[in-house]
């Protein structure tokens, strides 16, 4: 059975820590550097950027994170998650600590005020037929992917809000309160290609 850590320093890291569960995962929440050792994969929830972000310094996570991830550990962001991420970011995030793992360009608040959270069904191929019922709560988008980078999904106006980088996986919504599994069981298939 795979051990999954969850990064648990604020955000919906609960929501995750359910879902592993329904799928009969062992989920670890992560505080300090020492939870890191011995997992097969850790998500890194929504919530604030910024503040997971400081909290990641405060905790001194960042740069043992940053280092199993440069290993190859394989990762899940999703939202903010997504966004400690990437390896740029538009200047809102100027200054703030970041794990830049993804060869991606992310716009945090993308959706501005009119349409800050919304559903919608995506077709996600990689999931197989039936959509995908996306819940984007202040969500950012992907505004650029370099060539490693494959995009799973788009909005009807091609906006990038899903993506996969080797083992890396990237989303700018929360399939953990979709009650749909079928995002993590593709992160746990990412982790158990890795581990055999
Ligand atoms: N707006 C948040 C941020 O920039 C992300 C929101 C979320 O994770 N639901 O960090």
């Amino acid at each position: 059975r795979p051990r999954i850590g969850v990064l648990a320093l604020q955000g919906d890291f609960e929501a995750h820590l359910k879902m592993l569960a329904q799928l009969g995962v062992d989920g670890k929440a992560v505080r300090l550097p020492e939870h890191l050792e011995k997992l097969d994969g850790i998500i890194i929830p929504g919530g604030e950027s910024t503040t997971i972000g400081k909290l990641m310094v405060i905790y001194g996570l960042d740069e043992v994170l940053q280092q199993k991830l440069r290993e190859g550990l394989p990762v899940w962001g999703t939202c903010a998650g997504l966004i400690l991420l990437a390896k740029e970011t538009d200047n809102a995030l100027a200054g703030q600590p970041l794990l830049a793992s993804m060869d991606i360009r992310v716009r945090r608040n993308a959706f501005g005020s009119q349409r800050e959270s919304f559903e919608t069904d995506l077709s996600v191929s990689a999931l197989g037929e039936a959509p995908f019922h996306a819940f984007f709560i202040r969500g950012p988008s992907i505004e650029k992917v370099g060539p490693t980078v494959e995009v799973l999904a788009t909005l009807d106006d091609g906006t990038i809000v899903a993506v996969r980088e080797g083992t890396f996986l990237g989303t700018a919504f929360h399939p953990e309160v979709s009650g749909d599994t079928r995002f993590h069981e593709y992160f746990l298939r990412i982790v158990q290609s890795v581990n055999r």
